[in-house]
C-alpha cells in the first residue's frame, strides 16, 4: 500500500468504503470516474529525474507526480513533464521503468506559479500521511464546520459567493477546479476526489497537518 495512490485516493472516503478500498481492494482507482484517465500518462520531474540519476545512478518512477490534476513537482515547484507510458493500471505494475523512458538529456524547467506549488506539496502530504482506518470522522462535515462566517448567512451557506472566491484563488493556476454542484457533494459527503477536497481545503485555509490528521486520531 505504501507505493500505492491507495492513501491519497482512499483517505476521504466514508468509514466503510475506506476500509474496503485501502487495504487491498481490487481496484481502487475505478471508484473515481475521472481520476485515472485513459489518456493520462507517466510524469516524471526533470530535477528528480537528475538527482535520481546522480545519486543512484538511474531514475524511478515517484508517486506524487503521478497524481491526476498536479501538475508541478512538490520538491522542486517545477512542470512535471509526461512520457508516453499509460498510467492507468499504476496500482498493479509497473512495467516500463523509467530509467528507459525518460530522456538522457532534460528540457530545461519551467515553473509553475507559488499557489500551484503550495496545493502540490499539500497533497502530496496527503499521500505519504498514514491513515486510520477505524476513524469515524466525516470529511464533509469537517469542511462544513470550516467555512467561514462571511460565507454564511445564518445557517444558510453562501456556496456561489464561496465557489467565486474559490476560482478566483486558483485562477492563475493550472489546476483542475470544481463547479457549483460538485462542490456541493463535498459539503454533503457525495463526492471523495481528493484533489478536489484539497482544492477547497486549502482556500479555506487548513493546514495539510490538520486535514491529514483528521484520520490519525
Ligand atoms: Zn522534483
Amino acid at each position: 500500500m505504501k507505493h500505492t495512490m491507495r492513501p491519497l485516493y482512499g483517505r476521504f472516503l466514508e468509514k466503510p468504503r475506506r476500509q474496503q478500498f485501502l487495504p487491498s481492494g481490487p481496484k481502487p482507482a475505478y471508484i473515481f470516474h475521472g481520476v485515472q484517465k485513459a489518456d493520462a500518462f507517466f510524469r516524471y520531474c526533470p530535477i528528480c529525474t537528475a538527482q535520481d540519476r546522480a545519486q543512484h545512478g538511474e531514475t524511478y518512477w515517484h508517486r506524487m507526480h503521478q497524481i491526476i490534476g498536479i501538475n508541478v513537482c512538490a520538491v522542486h515547484g517545477c512542470q512535471l513533464l509526461s512520457t508516453t507510458v499509460r498510467l492507468h493500471n499504476f496500482n498493479k505494475r509497473v512495467l516500463v521503468a523509467a530509467e528507459e523512458v525518460v530522456p538522457a538529456n532534460l528540457a530545461s524547467t519551467t515553473h509553475g506559479n507559488s499557489i500551484e506549488w503550495q496545493l502540490a506539496k499539500y497533497v502530496a502530504a496527503l499521500l505519504h500521511a498514514p491513515i486510520n482506518l477505524d476513524s469515524s470522522i466525516s470529511i464533509s462535515n469537517y469542511l462544513v464546520a470550516h467555512i467561514p462566517a462571511s460565507y454564511m448567512n445564518g445557517k444558510m451557506r453562501k456556496l456561489s459567493s464561496l465557489l467565486a472566491d474559490y476560482q478566483c484563488y486558483y485562477t492563475a493556476c493550472d489546476v483542475p477546479l470544481m463547479n457549483y454542484w460538485q462542490l456541493v457533494s463535498v459539503f454533503s459527503g457525495r463526492r471523495h476526489n481528493p484533489v478536489d477536497i484539497s482544492t477547497l481545503a486549502m482556500f479555506l485555509n487548513i493546514s495539510v497537518t490538520a486535514l491529514s490528521g483528521l484520520l490519525q486520531t
